[in-house]
């Protein structure tokens, strides 16, 4: 016998959709690197340059 995931009532267009409306995913952040001009998250490390604010160097890879 179905217990939990059955569902008792239905639910209104209106619910539904008002629950959805946190669901919409957000592009992630980018700005240029001050260093590089490499796309990169905001106050983190450039990935591409190793370089934060213009200085603490990071060894990069290839
Ligand atoms: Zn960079």
């Amino acid at each position: 016998m179905a217990k939990h995931p059955v569902p008792k009532k239905r639910m209104s267009r209106s619910a539904r959709d008002t629950r959805r409306a946190h669901d919409a995913l957000t592009a992630p952040t980018l700005v240029a690197c001050s260093q590089c001009k490499e796309m990169k998250p905001p106050h983190q490390v450039c990935p591409h340059c190793g370089t934060y604010k213009g200085k603490e160097v990071l060894k990069i890879e290839a």
